[in-house]
Parts: C-alpha cells; sequence; structure tokens
C-alpha cells in the first residue's frame, strides 16, 4: 500500500527500532512509547484493520510474536495489548497492530 507508513517500515523504507521479524510478521518500537516497553506488532501484509483480518493463522502468529517481544523485554509476566479497530476507538494508522506495553502498572478499564 503505497502511502501506508507500516508498509515503508516493513518494507525498510524508512528507519525504525526492529525488536522482532519473521516471514509474516515485523514488531518495531512505537516512536511515541507509552509505556517502558511498548512495541506495534504488524503483519507483513497490508490489512487496515482487525476486522479485516480473515487469517486465523496470522492472527496466531501476531498474538505469539506479541508474547515473545513482551517476554523478550522481560515483562512476560505482566504486559498488555491493546488493539485499536477504527477511527472511534483511537486507531490512527489504518495498518493492523498489535501495541505491546510493558513496564508499568496499568489501569482497568482502560481510557
Ligand atoms: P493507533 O493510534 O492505534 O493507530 O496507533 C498508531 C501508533 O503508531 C501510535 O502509537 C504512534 O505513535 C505509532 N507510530 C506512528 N508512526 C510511527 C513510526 N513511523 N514508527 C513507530 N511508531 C509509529
Amino acid at each position: 500500500m503505497p502511502d501506508c507508513i507500516f508498509c515503508k517500515i516493513v518494507a525498510r523504507e524508512i528507519p525504525s527500532q526492529l525488536v522482532y521479524e519473521d516471514t509474516d510478521v515485523v514488531a518495531f518500537n512505537d516512536q511515541n512509547p507509552r509505556a517502558p516497553l511498548h512495541a506495534l506488532v504488524v503483519p507483513r501484509r497490508h490489512i487496515a484493520r482487525l476486522a479485516d483480518l480473515d487469517d486465523a493463522a496470522l492472527a496466531g502468529k501476531l498474538a505469539l510474536a506479541a508474547t515473545k517481544v513482551a517476554k523478550d523485554a522481560g515483562h512476560g509476566e505482566s504486559f498488555r495489548l491493546v488493539v485499536n479497530n477504527g477511527a472511534g476507538s483511537g486507531q490512527s494508522v489504518f495498518h493492523l497492530h498489535f501495541h505491546v506495553l510493558g513496564g508499568r502498572p496499568f489501569s482497568w478499564p482502560p481510557g
């Protein structure tokens, strides 16, 4: 997707701090971290929103990659995954991403 910033990160056309990659999934640090660990786990192929994801295997790979990122950062016992789906939920980049947050307490319910 030509104008997608996360597609450009996946293609290495713009820089990022990669923390994980495999054949289907890439993870990199968020540029505006909201916690000591704040990484984004994305599919290599462009999928705009979670609601557009119809590949169960890829969904599992994203979840497993997110868990690995948290564990590798030393937060495997306490971390949070967030997926904003749609502008009304706070999604601002329309390439599916799991936020992986860790390293501080989290309140519930989220804001
Ligand atoms: P969301 O609001 O759920 O769509 O989250 C988008 C996230 O992408 C935000 O947390 C941004 O800080 C992050 N972000 C946007 N551009 C970049 C970038 N070039 N590198 C790393 N993170 C980014």
